[in-house]
């Protein structure tokens, strides 16, 4: 290996996984420009760096998940990540972007309804579109791992949610790996209401994951744990103050896909020590967990090693323990096999 890439990653200098990651904030603003321009669609900004400041996060520029959402993803990113020449595009870009950020194995996730310019397009060939980008990037990079995850809505309605599911089990066999639940709570929501659907994904072979436990607007862990009963959960931070909770996800060993960078800035923690009390209190109570980005384009200098990175610069973790995290998340994947070979 060159000298310097040796170098880039000093720390973790090992393959990383990243379980929870979605496409519209993995794409890097780069892609998102050019695809406009291919396009001929109006920016809010004419400058490239002005519209990369317009659309990403950091410690500085914080957003509540709810406010970027609204102002941010919806109108803006979900627009240009939207038809089949931007997903595909937008696929292959993430997958190998990843793999030359030390990243081995990756499962990406999406609405692939927020991707068909609100029903104007055919799902089946938005579906397609990521699939070919996804297939290219294990083509070219045999060493990588890759799964698609489709996300359900929150904001969504039974009937809608279930065309999605049933397109993640249609396409299940080509790298829809998963289905997750995500978005901002509306009180129509009810995870019980799910509990036949999923039962018939997993009967198809799909893992489940569901959003919650972020905030406390959207902490229906219990619920998901009795009606869908996830193989893992995103984010789950609010079980660190519930007991009973930590108790009953270290019985069933469901594993947490913990995102600390999002989570500073979408301020669903209040700072840097307590994500790192979370932490703590997840290790003590051995509750299983595993390190991810989440959004590793849409907050700066958010790429996975930096977030391993900054846990241990931070004295937040050991890196015997961010060590064991990975190997969690290696273990905890729903992907079936390595590279290409999980397809064929
Ligand atoms: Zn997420």
């Amino acid at each position: 290996m060159d000298a310097q890439i040796t170098k880039h990653f000093d720390f973790p200098d090992f393959p990383l996984a990243d379980l929870h990651a979605h496409i519209s904030s993995s794409t890097h603003p780069s892609v998102y420009w050019q695809i406009a321009h291919d396009q001929g669609i109006k920016l809010p900004k004419k400058d490239y760096f002005e519209f990369v400041n317009y659309i990403s996060l950091s410690s500085h520029k914080k957003m509540t998940l709810e406010e970027y959402l609204r102002k941010i993803m919806h109108p803006l990113l979900d627009k240009l990540g939207s038809g089949t020449y931007a997903l595909e595009r937008s696929m292959y870009e993430i997958f190998i972007g990843a793999y030359r950020n030390n990243i081995s194995l990756l499962e990406i996730r999406n609405n692939p309804m927020r991707h068909n310019n609100n029903g104007e397009q055919d799902l089946d060939l938005i579906i397609m579109s990521q699939l070919r980008g996804m297939e290219r990037a294990i083509l070219e990079y045999p060493n990588l791992s890759a799964g698609i995850i489709f996300c359900l809505a929150r904001e969504f309605d039974v009937e809608k949610n279930s065309i999605i599911v049933e397109k993640a089990i249609k396409y299940h066999k080509r790298g829809i790996v998963g289905i997750d639940i995500a978005g901002v709570n509306n009180k129509n929501f009810k995870i019980k209401d799910y509990k036949t659907i999923f039962k018939r994904a997993k009967k198809a072979g799909l893992k489940i994951t569901v959003h919650s436990g972020e905030l406390i607007t959207d902490n229906d862990m219990w619920e998901a744990l009795e009606f869908i009963t996830p193989q893992r959960i995103g984010h789950g931070i609010r079980a660190a103050y519930d007991k009973a909770l930590m108790k009953e996800l270290a019985k069933r060993k469901v594993v947490l896909e913990i995102c600390p960078m999002s989570n500073i800035a979408t301020r669903a923690v209040k700072n840097i020590d307590e994500m790192k009390w979370i932490l703590r209190t997840f290790i003590e109570n051995e509750v299983l967990f595993t390190i991810n980005t989440d959004w590793p384009e849409m907050i700066q200098n958010g790429h996975l090693w930096r977030v391993y990175k900054m846990l241990l610069d931070e004295k937040i973790m050991t890196e015997t323990q961010l060590k064991k995290c990975n190997q969690t998340a290696f273990n905890s994947t729903f992907i079936p096999r390595k590279g290409l070979e999980a397809y064929l």
